[in-house]
């Protein structure tokens, strides 16, 4: 018998075995990596692709290097660390063209055909590189055939592995998981076949040795490497994982948003529509007014400056009539609030009635409305328009069964000859009102420079407001706001009251506007901070555990210190930020959100919530809700108002509860006044509830007894928002 040219080779099962499954591992960790390449977001997805690169192409590496340590050709082996290194780069260069692949929506066959080509040639290169390693003299014998078979091989594991990987996308959940296990043993298999092929065609000459090996060899390296590869492929299939979970949440976020979208724009209309409009006789509102005030004083302006009128008359003007009705608070008292608004809105048919199409009549609030005209001759059609609305108005109205005669007073004033900036038209027209109810009402005037009464009397209680803070005369009040479904205290409002020495309690609707201007919110609104944390530490002293939360005016929004200040008070009072709400307006936070590095972002990150209030009654987008960092959105009274009668405030709320839900924040009524109101923002889904309804607001000493009170009544089956249930925890308002 001729002697063997070659030696006899085999390879030890296990480490046969263990490459295999690396190999199917790395397959499935593949597979996952490919799905996270193409659903990340742009920056994440190259993140994705270069770590996944290197993990893939560590496993399909380590599968190869374990399989070569178990190669026994009946003499000591190893293998040279620089050709071995090299290998390895190969292997993940494969790896980022098939991940590089996985980034496209779809898979030509061009790109199938290039992408596996390259595949193939750089898995080529890793084996035959990893194999050159191996140092042996003489050198190997190659089967040719055997090369190209292992060649076609590593190109047809290539397209495979690109085939699936596209494939599986038009799967979704354990059916995708399934199919991917199964891939990954096929893909495996192939990997694994495709070494094993290309270990066959090397031929060792009988008589040669191997001069590497004092190189890289045995068992306990085998171990290692599979062990450190399969950790780094664990550890890419967690993180893989972990974001697949992140991107199901945000998909679920996304989702509920669409539904949201549904109604958005809806009641986005609605919402604009009621910035405009007065909800009660739907003739346009303040702001509106405002704007064509506005609009027109410019446009008188721009033709005076240009000369006047072409046919050389009299310039144009423009009238105001401050309309303001004689005796409306004694209907409101004796009749009742809907006879008062029932009335308000007749006010408001018959004004409409008398004016004309092109005049502009809009009510400003309570019994208060406006109407502004442009003629050549203002003063005299104004004060003939006066007279006609003074006798639309005297006309009987039926309430509630009774005869009732109304009279009103009216103001009259022109631009430019009693304001020529147009500024303070109104507030002149409002003067001339005021003049013509100390003459006994039921008449009208036209403005006169001595009128300004309200300005000075306007000064005067800025006078007085300059030391309420040092004289001890503002207090706060505390309103509770309760938990929809189950009636518990979840906090209580901050309210500022004035008590004036002569005037009594004196509104925050009065004299925050006056502060503002004036330039005194600042020590106000600082006080108010302290007092609040003070009290609430107070409470908690007595067991009383709630949070509370405090107005801030748009000008305190505008001191940078205010985050600062906030935290020292909240120090001070050793109190956990999150036991203070900072209610702001809708539109004094959209404003504050285009300033660069917001206070609200500061005061947010604090750890302070921040709560929307009067939303509905800005001009903002529901939209922008989602860039507001507010966990809490208060509905403005005006829709808990309308919530019976208009389809709008209703189509509204929802939308808004909705969208709020979805963004995760917590959605709270004000001004909730009767039964009614309380079961359909409870069905609508609102988490807290406000309004006189559930309490008034109390000094801080009746808050206590209050508390105690409720809890002197047992509370209802959590869930159970029925009627009876509701009433056992909320004390009735006298
Ligand atoms: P707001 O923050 O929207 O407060 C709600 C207002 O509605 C309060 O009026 C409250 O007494 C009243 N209210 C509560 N429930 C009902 C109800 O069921 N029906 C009716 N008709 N009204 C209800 P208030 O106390 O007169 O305050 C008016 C506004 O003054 C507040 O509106 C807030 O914007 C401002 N304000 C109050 N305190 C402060 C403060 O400390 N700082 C600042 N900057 N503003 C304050
Ligand atoms: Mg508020
Ligand atoms: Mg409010």
């Amino acid at each position: 018998m001729a002697p063997a040219l070659f030696l006899d080779t085999r390879h030890d099962p296990l480490l046969v075995g263990v490459a295999f499954l690396v190999a199917a591992f790395a397959s499935y960790v593949t597979l996952d990596l490919a799905r996270r390449v193409h659903t990340a977001a742009p920056g994440a997805r190259r993140r994705w692709w270069a770590g996944g690169s290197l993990a893939m192409g560590t496993g399909v590496w380590a599968m190869h290097f374990v399989g070569m340590l178990g190669f026994d050709a009946g003499m000591p082996l190893g293998y040279r660390a620089g050709p071995t290194l090299l290998s390895w780069a190969a292997a993940v260069g494969a790896a980022a063209v098939a991940l590089g692949l996985a980034t496209r929506d779809r898979l030509g066959p061009v790109a199938l055909g290039g992408g596996s080509t390259s595949m193939a040639v750089a898995i080529c290169v890793m084996h035959y590189l990893g194999m050159a390693a191996l140092e042996i003299a003489p050198g190997i014998v190659w089967r040719p055939a055997i090369v190209l078979l292992s060649v076609a091989i590593a190109w047809g594991a290539s397209a495979a592995a690109l085939g699936i990987l596209f494939a599986l996308r038009r799967h979704r959940g354990v059916r995708r998981l399934q199919l991917q296990a199964l891939a990954a043993l096929v893909m495996g298999g192939a990997i694994g076949g495709m070494h094993f092929t290309a270990m066959a065609a090397a031929q060792i000459p009988a008589g040669a040795l191997c001069l590497s090996t004092d190189g890289l060899s045995g068992q306990p390296l085998a171990a290692i490497v599979a062990g450190a590869a399969l950790l780094l492929l664990g550890g890419a299939l967690l993180l893989s994982i972990i974001d697949a979970l992140g991107s199901a949440r945000e998909a679920q976020l996304a989702h509920s948003l669409q539904r949201a979208n549904v109604d958005l724009r809806e009641a986005n209309d609605a919402l604009l529509r009621r910035a405009f409009e007065d909800p009660l006789t739907g003739l346009p509102n303040r702001a509106l007014f405002n704007d064509r005030l506005q609009h027109a004083v410019a446009r008188i302006a721009r033709g005076t400056s240009q000369g006047g009128p072409p046919n050389g008359g009299p310039a144009e003007r423009l009238a105001v009539l401050f309309v303001d009705l004689d005796g409306f608070k004694p209907i409101n008292d004796s009749f009742g609030h809907e006879a008062g608004d029932e009335v308000l809105r007749e006010v408001g048919r018959r004004l409409l009635a008398t004016v004309r199409d092109s005049d502009t009549l809009a009510r400003l609030g309570g019994d208060e409305f406006v109407a502004m005209i442009e003629s050549r001759d203002a003063a005299a059609a104004a004060l003939s328009l006066a007279q006609r609305l003074i006798d639309s108005l005297r006309r009987p109205l039926r309430i509630a069964g009774q005869e009732v005669a109304l009279s009103c007073s009216i103001g009259v004033a022109v631009y430019p000859d009693h304001d020529d900036g147009g500024q303070r038209l109104l507030a002149c027209a409002d003067a001339a009102m005021y003049a013509a109810k100390r003459a006994g009402g039921g008449t009208c005037a036209l403005y006169e420079p001595g009128m300004g009464g309200d300005a000075a009397e306007q000064v005067l209680l800025q006078q007085a407001l300059r030391g309420a803070v040092e004289r001890g005369e503002l207090m706060l009040y505390y309103q509770p706001k309760v938990d929809a479904r189950h009636g518990q205290v979840r906090g209580l409002e901050a309210l500022l009251r004035w008590r004036h020495p002569e005037r009594g309690i004196v509104s925050p609707a009065v004299f925050v506007p006056l502060a503002e201007r004036f330039g005194l919110i600042g020590a106000i609104g600082a006080w108010v901070i302290d007092q609040a944390c003070a009290q609430l530490a107070r409470w908690h002293a007595q067991g009383l555990r709630c949070r509370v939360a405090i107005n801030l005016s748009p000008y305190q929004l505008r001191q940078a210190d205010l985050p600062a200040r906030i935290r020292t008070a909240l120090e001070r009072h050793q109190l956990h930020p999150s036991q203070l709400v900072c209610e702001i307006t809708e539109t004094a936070m959209m404003e504050n959100m285009h300033a660069e590095r917001s206070v609200l972002d500061q005061i947010a990150a604090l750890g302070v919530c921040l709560s929307i209030d009067d939303f509905g009654t800005g001009y903002s987008s529901l939209a922008h809700l989602r860039n507001i960092p507010a966990r809490q959105i208060k509905i403005d009274r005006s829709f808990v108002v309308d919530l019976a009668g208009s389809a709008d405030a209703h189509a509204v709320l929802e939308a808004v509860v909705r969208l709020a839900h979805a963004l995760r924040m917590e959605v709270v009524a004000e001004g909730v006044e009767t039964d009614e109101q309380r079961d359909a923002l409870v069905r609508l889904g609102c988490d807290l509830l406000q309004g006189y309804r559930i309490a008034r607001p109390m000094p801080a000493d009746a808050v206590p007894q209050w508390f105690e009170a409720r809890q002197e009544r047992p509370l209802p089956q959590a869930g159970a928002a029925g009627e009876g249930s509701f009433q056992t925890v909320i004390a009735i308002p006298r």
